[in-house]
């Protein structure tokens, strides 16, 4: 089956231009000027902007965390995602502590396996190491993981500095590549025990312990154990320009560094922690949490620059009634938000119409980068012959108000109530199929598995 898009913009990482796009059954033919094809279905896309469909390089869907577990599952987080215009994720495989990385994998695949509206493809979490781990390492790369995870926070997760410079030693034998939530895990706990004796268990308190030079801290450190190791590294979710200005002195000593931020990061500042209203505030708590305006102009300026490469959501939804555990203690408040299904309005409203960024800058942050970091790049990531056929088609017109009532997500709130969008996602297709048309999504569950490559960024 072809199908002709016709009349759009279509828009890469390097900018836009007038062009149609043939595609055949799931694979992109042909991009050109005034393309005719008697055989193909026509779809006029005029006023409409074509962008590769957005890749999503941080989703934790199906997770279990502080003693309960995500909202959202494949199957809703992926309905979710593509109404977002996200055609593929990336989740983080998570092995219990104690079991192997195969073990890990197995259980999501289990858990995403025929039941992904989207395709997917999994990093895997190291928060131990050994040989038996140092050898399911080379497995890994048979299995399509060519990236990692590891954390310098959480007990039930964190490595340590000895630990990880053995695991990042083996990842460079491999030209590997490994994402790492930086926080200082020590004062951050300490901080926590002072707002304990002083009885400050409202949700303010959260942002209170965890300040932007712990996340600094964190990254300062992680980027000198990688330069021990000689190997790039990924800042997942950095959230501040403390942290910015420490990836920039490592840049400055010749080190690769990537970084992803987030939306949350972009346009929410952290006085949504200091609402009376306990729910009004817990629904923000994230971690890291949410900065000052300071630091999301820090942030826009970093993409603006090209220091900062992608954007993620850190997708880890949680109910309202699951954020209620933490009513009295901000300790036991589930962490995380909702994000893939607003992640390409947000930013194109927020970044594009304001010029903060430019439609190439959003569109290697969205796509283009994390194709190429990741390892799916050109098959992923770019509207070009050869590549999937994942567009997302954006009518630049068509303004509309977020409301939580209208997602598909699992959630009962959203972080951007009431946010007035410029323009929306009109229609989603994913691998040649109409996947959402108008908000509503038309697809079959039949997302892929996708076994990646090597780090091309
Ligand atoms: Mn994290
Ligand atoms: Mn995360």
């Amino acid at each position: 089956m072809k199908r002709l898009f016709r009349g759009g913009t279509v828009v890469s990482g390097k900018g836009t231009r007038r062009a149609d796009v043939l595609i055949e059954d799931e694979k992109i033919i042909k991009v050109g000027r005034n393309i005719m094809d008697p055989a193909a279905q026509i779809i006029d896309v005029t006023g409409m902007l074509l962008m590769p469909g957005f890749i999503d390089a941080h989703t934790h869907f199906d997770l279990d965390v502080c003693n309960t577990t995500t909202a959202d599952d494949f199957t809703t987080g992926s309905r979710a995602a593509l109404r977002g215009g996200t055609t593929t994720v990336i989740d983080f495989a998570c092995p219990n502590k104690g079991e192997t990385l195969h073990d890990g994998l197995k259980l999501w695949h289990e858990k995403a396996d025929g039941k992904t509206y989207c395709d997917y493809g999994f990093h895997m979490t190291i928060d131990d190491w050994n040989e038996t781990i140092a050898r399911e390492i080379d497995d890994m790369y048979a299995e399509g993981i060519s990236s990692f995870k590891m954390y310098m926070t959480y007990p039930a997760m964190m490595i340590g500095d000895e630990l990880m410079y053995h695991a990042l030693k083996k990842l460079k034998e491999k030209g590997g590549i490994c994402g790492v939530h930086c926080e200082n895990s020590g004062v951050i706990d300490a901080l926590v025990s002072e707002k304990k004796a002083q009885n400050q268990m409202g949700v303010s308190s959260h942002p209170e312990t965890r300040p932007d030079y712990l996340e600094a801290e964190a990254v300062s450190r992680l980027l000198r154990i990688a330069q021990a190791v000689d190997i790039p590294v990924v800042i997942v979710h950095l959230t501040n320009a403390a942290a910015l200005k420490e990836v920039e002195a490592a840049r400055k000593r010749g080190q690769k560094v990537y970084v992803e931020t987030c939306p949350q990061y972009l346009v929410l500042d952290n006085t949504v922690y200091y609402n009376e209203d306990y729910l009004e505030a817990a629904k923000f708590v994230c971690s890291p949490p949410i900065r000052t305006p300071a630091d999301q102009k820090a942030l826009w300026s970093g993409l603006r620059r090209g220091e900062i490469q992608t954007i993620s959501t850190d997708h880890c939804s949680f109910t309202l009634a699951q954020k209620e555990a933490g009513r009295g203690d901000f300790t036991k408040i589930p962490g995380g938000i909702p994000g893939v299904e607003t992640r390409g309005e947000l930013i194109y409203t927020a970044g594009v119409t304001t010029r903060k960024i430019s439609l190439a800058t959003m569109c290697k942050a969205l796509s283009e980068n994390p194709a190429k970091l990741y390892g799916m790049y050109p098959r992923k990531g770019i509207i070009a012959k050869g590549a999937d056929a994942d567009i997302v088609i954006y009518d630049p017109q068509a303004d509309h108000v977020i409301r939580a009532e209208d997602m598909v997500a699992n959630v009962d709130y959203n972080p951007y109530e009431g946010f007035i969008t410029r323009g929306s996602i009109a229609q989603v297709w994913l691998r040649g199929n109409l996947a959402v048309d108008h908000g509503t999504v038309v697809a079959a569950c039949n997302g892929q598995y996708i076994a990646r490559g090597k780090n091309a960024l």
